[in-house]
């Protein structure tokens, strides 16, 4: 009997190859680890993106999956069972995991091996699926579109490992084969789980780059070949901001890592985004994820401070408690401080107009708390611009 075990690492920031690693304690995940699975998967589940078909993985986590196929009778083993269960593990860091290395998360096949006299071959795979909470849920926030991205191509990553894997037990006539003629001591070929990442990566690149698109932001892949380094060391542009509109008027936030890559920094020198650093193996070409979003408008940086009794007078108001011109008292305490700014109106001395009735709504609205100061403001200082209403 053999117990074989494979496990397959998300490397983030810097992503180096897979570790394989035995693994055979199960860590029942914490409460905050649960949580933080069940959230992922199911912001993963209800993407309208094009992607792999997982249904086979994923019905893994419910029940074990069975498939059975019979050898030939020139084979060692007549028939083969395959039974994979994969359980949700709480994260540990892999042994074998090189330091400075942050893992994502893991996919681990651990399958023991068993044959019958009567030339049943059977592999019962009890396989794991790890996600590192610092990694899904840093400390260190980065910008939560970056995070997104980040957590769901990490979850689709691990899923692949898993699904690869079960495309070929139904129906790669080739591994087919090769179980049907293992004893319980021969190794299993679980190189279909693309432990390589020769058939994730570009799926991964592809799912990455649609997520970026869809959140408003621009996916980069970059290749860094060893003969466009100075003995390792590159400076490349990535693009001008001019190029993609969505990055040519704000602000942009980067998000980047890179694969056999040391040192990364991202500059913008006029108005190109501009990545350096170094080959971690000269010999071997390098690649850069990058993500570029526009900033958004930050309703922060402008913090307005609104005394709260002016609040309560709006609520006041708009249930016809205090007069029009104790609410007005308010509005001109606004103007004063330079809280609220008007612009080309001298004091309008002819108020002759009703304030209208959606004020009232909006004072109330603003009140308790549905639309913002900013919102409500901005409502204000129309009507007093255009001389709807004056304040005293
Ligand atoms: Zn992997």
């Amino acid at each position: 009997m053999a117990l074989l075990n494979l496990l397959i690492l998300f490397i983030v920031p810097l992503i180096s190859g897979s570790i394989d690693s035995f693994d055979n304690n199960f860590v029942q995940p914490s409460i905050a680890e649960q949580q933080m699975f069940k959230n992922l998967l199911e912001e993963f589940l209800k993407l309208d993106i094009d992607r792999e078909d997982l249904s086979s993985i994923l019905s893994t986590f419910e029940k074990p999956r069975i498939v059975t196929f019979p050898c030939d009778t020139e084979d060692v083993n007549n028939l083969v069972v395959n039974v994979v269960e994969t359980r949700h593990a709480g994260f540990t860091v892999p042994e074998d995991h090189a330091g400075g290395v942050i893992v994502g998360g893991t996919y681990s096949w651990q399958c023991k091996i068993t044959t019958s006299s009567k030339g049943i071959i059977t592999m019962d795979c009890d396989n794991t699926l790890k996600l590192n909470p610092d990694v899904i849920n840093p400390n260190e926030k980065k910008d939560p579109r970056s995070q997104e991205v980040d957590n769901l191509v990490i979850i689709y990553h691990e899923l692949l490992h898993g699904q690869l894997m079960l495309n070929a037990i139904s129906s790669s006539q080739e591994w087919r084969n090769d179980v049907c003629n293992k004893t319980p001591s021969d190794k299993i070929d679980y190189s279909y789980s693309d432990k390589q990442h020769i058939i994730i990566d570009p799926i991964q690149e592809e799912f990455a780059r649609q997520l970026v698109s869809k959140k408003g932001g621009v996916f980069f892949l970059e290749e860094i070949s060893p003969t466009e380094t100075q003995n390792g060391e590159f400076t490349k542009k990535i693009t001008s901001r001019f190029e993609h509109i969505q990055l040519a008027n704000l602000g942009i936030k980067v998000t980047y890592r890179g694969i056999n890559t040391n040192e990364l920094t991202v500059t913008f020198p006029q108005d190109d985004i501009t990545i350096s650093g170094n080959l971690k193996d000269k010999t071997k070409s390098g690649r850069v994820w990058l993500y570029a979003f526009p900033e958004t408008a930050t309703k922060t940086s402008n913090l307005i401070q609104i005394p709260s009794w002016i609040k309560n007078n709006a609520a006041w108001w708009s249930e016809g408690k205090i007069t029009d011109s104790d609410f007005l008292n308010g509005i001109e305490f606004l103007i004063q401080k330079g809280i609220l700014k008007i612009q080309g109106v001298e004091n309008n001395s002819q108020s002759s107009q009703e304030i209208p009735t959606w004020i009232r709504n909006n004072a109330q609205w603003w009140s308790s708390g549905l639309i913002s100061d900013e919102d409500f403001l901005s409502g204000i200082k129309y009507l007093i611009e255009v001389g709807i209403i004056s304040y005293p």
